[in-house]
């Protein structure tokens, strides 16, 4: 069962984290993409309906977005239903990375006059979307005029931009689901690790306030945490990916793009979304950071899921995925801290990352059987 912005929802919200649901309106331009982002999510989520678990028990998933001043995302099981949500303000950074990229001459010139774009440098020399999260910090409220000068100029760079920031945000949407659906929630709540699963920590959202309620938790469970990240990542990954390959796409302006460049598009939308959380979480420097796998850990984890599960898929994505990260040359350009095509090809030969992610499969498997007696099914 999937409730749109449900009585739940807004309980779930209010009662649970102390804060209220977002409601976009389909007839406003300012939220508008907000209602096209959800409601993608909805048809996309309508599957788990027909999932249950032992005798009785229906998947019930409520999702929406959160009216919360700090880009975050999470996903919550509570009163027997799951609960997952986006920060507003996630959905905003999200906007602005997609708009900086599309404003750089070099990225996807396939896609309208390129040549009109004036490649801008970061504001006030502050990664998109983190001068956010400083914003937030340090007690400010979002504030849509400053990243004007971001956007591209040419008008279906523009529509594009907003395309790319839908599929950033259905990785999200989906990691969220993967930490609902294949029981992540309800392994952290029953060994008592978390209350619930944070894509960010969650003091971010506490800024001013106290921040002694953050628990230590042992190196066991920031392990089995690290392990439960990958897992929600490949599986965003690969139905980001199924999506396109297997025609299933809902938001129009996506399936109005050529199908190789709708799905290069994909590739790009999910490394760069690991890429952000990755940016904001070694901005926030937080006292939990370790609970999330390393940058390089989790890109290389993408990059095995595309080579073990979706290189398969389909003759030509070995080729469209090599060209979707040669995508990032142009982007770290104006972003010197990021890392570039050659790094993350580097990476897929680097011994010492495939060493790391190799010894965290026992680990992995060890969670997969933890799981296992969660594990919701479809009956066919
Ligand atoms: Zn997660």
């Amino acid at each position: 069962m999937v409730r749109h912005q449900s009585i739940l929802l807004d309980n779930f919200a209010t009662a649970r984290l102390g804060t209220s649901t977002f409601q976009p309106d389909p007839d406003d331009p300012n939220t508008h993409i907000f209602y096209v982002s959800l409601e993608s999510a909805f048809e996309q989520f309508r599957w788990t309906s027909e999932a249950t678990r032992g005798a009785d028990e229906i998947f019930k998933i409520n999702a929406g977005f959160l009216d919360t001043f700090s880009p975050n995302a999470l996903a919550d099981r509570f009163e027997e239903e799951y609960f997952l949500g986006i920060h507003v303000a996630l959905f905003v950074a999200i906007n602005e990375f997609a708009m900086f990229c599309f404003a750089q001459q070099e990225f996807f010139p396939d896609l309208g006059d390129a040549t009109k774009e004036s490649s801008p440098k970061p504001w006030n020399e502050q990664l998109p979307g983190i001068w956010l999260l400083d914003n937030t910090l340090k007690g400010g409220g979002v504030d849509y005029k400053h990243s004007k000068h971001l956007i591209p100029t040419d008008p279906q760079r523009y529509i594009s931009s907003q395309l790319l920031a839908f599929l950033m945000t259905r990785f999200v949407w989906l990691h969220e689901l993967a930490h609902c659906f294949n029981s992540h929630v309800d392994l952290v709540q029953n060994l008592d690790i978390a209350l619930r699963l944070h894509e960010l920590p969650q003091e971010l959202s506490l800024a001013g306030k106290s921040k002694d309620q953050a628990r230590s938790l042992t190196d066991e469970q920031k392990q089995i945490l690290r392990c439960l990240e990958l897992d929600a990542d490949e599986s965003a990954f690969f139905a980001s990916c199924a999506v396109q390959m297997r025609n299933m796409e809902n938001i129009e302006g996506i399936r109005e793009l050529e199908p190789d460049v709708a799905l290069r598009l994909t590739v790009f939308a999910s490394y760069a979304m690991v890429w952000l959380f990755d940016a904001f979480q070694n901005y926030a420097k937080s006292a939990l950071g370790d609970t999330h796998p390393a940058p390089s850990l989790r890109l290389q984890n993408l990059l095995q899921t595309a080579q073990k599960r979706l290189f398969a898929e389909s003759d030509d994505f070995e080729q469209l995925h090599g060209r979707a990260l040669q995508e990032f040359n142009s982007i770290k350009k104006a972003i010197p801290g990021m890392f570039e095509f050659g790094t993350l090809r580097e990476m897929a030969r680097s011994d010492e990352l495939a060493t790391e992610l190799e010894e965290l499969e026992p680990k992995r498997a060890e969670v997969a059987t933890m799981l296992r007696p969660y594990e919701f099914s479809v009956k066919r």
